[in-house]
């Protein structure tokens, strides 16, 4: 890669790290799927720890933190998500029992069998469905848990312009059964997987990404990076629109063996 191409991805990772600081949630989600989640998830103490890989700024992170007595630690690639993250739990008095760390999921500071349970929502794809269960199964307790959620087909055949995007954006999407038998074949006894409601896209995602796409395009007003950026999220929201009966996010839960 070039210098000048180098810079121009950072600058990139920069803008699109800062439209992402505007919103309470880097990917679809909602407090109700992370507790439902949560929920299948049994023999949590004051003793358990759970590691949040991708944790963003930490939406789905304080929930779990006020609905569980663990301690939790955040990791992100982005310093700044971090600080905002730790910001946040702070805000909540949370800081006691939750830290977010700068770090990489393909390269974990984590002790063997160090966690009661590994946590991803909507970024395990950074690494790959497969991989991450993987390479991640090593710091989970044996009768530990993980629970990510992931882009998934619902059905085994959907209409081109909608197959072609993802296998541009994202090949290695996969329909729920061979993400379930992924899962299986990672280590896991498979305990759960289920479709995230279509209001975690609508209301939590893409909805106040409204007033951030304002707000984006107003400071960075003729900055053709910004411009086709915001052109690019609107783009995938209309297909998701569009599409929705094809695609979506799925939670997926497995009890390491
Ligand atoms: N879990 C959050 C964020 C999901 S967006 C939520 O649901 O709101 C995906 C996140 O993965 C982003 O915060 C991004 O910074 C982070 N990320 C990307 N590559 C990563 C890597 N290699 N290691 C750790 N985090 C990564």
């Amino acid at each position: 890669m070039s210098k000048e191409n180098t810079s121009i991805h950072d600058f990139d990772i920069q803008l699109i790290c800062e439209y992402y600081s505007y919103v309470e949630r880097q990917g679809p989600g909602s407090p109700e799927v992370t507790k439902r989640a949560l929920g299948f998830i049994e023999n949590l103490n004051g003793q358990s720890r759970i590691a949040d890989l991708g944790c963003g700024t930490g939406g789905q992170t304080m929930v779990l933190a006020q609905n569980t007595p663990v301690k939790i630690t955040g990791i992100d690639l982005f310093p700044r998500f971090i600080d905002l993250f730790n910001e946040n739990a702070r805000n909540l008095n949370l800081q006691h029992r939750v830290k977010g760390v700068v770090g990489s999921m393909d390269d974990l500071p984590f002790k063997p069998e160090e966690y009661d349970v590994i946590w991803s929502e909507g970024a395990i794809y950074n690494i790959g469905f497969e991989r991450g269960l993987k390479e991640w199964n090593k710091y989970i307790k044996k009768g530990g848990y993980v629970a990510v959620s992931e882009v998934s087909w619902f059905t085994s055949e959907r209409p081109k312009e909608i197959d072609d995007f993802w296998m541009d954006a994202y090949p290695e999407i996969d329909t729920i059964p061979n993400n379930v038998l992924q899962l299986q074949n990672a280590g896991y006894i498979p305990v759960a997987a289920f479709i995230l409601p279509v209001n975690c896209w609508t209301d939590h995602f893409y909805a106040p990404q409204v007033e951030a796409q304002k707000a984006f395009l107003e400071k960075y007003k003729g900055n053709k990076t910004a411009e086709d950026f915001i052109a690019n999220q609107r783009h995938e929201e209309q297909l998701y629109y569009k599409y929705k009966d094809f695609y979506g996010y799925v939670f997926y839960i497995g009890k390491k063996m």
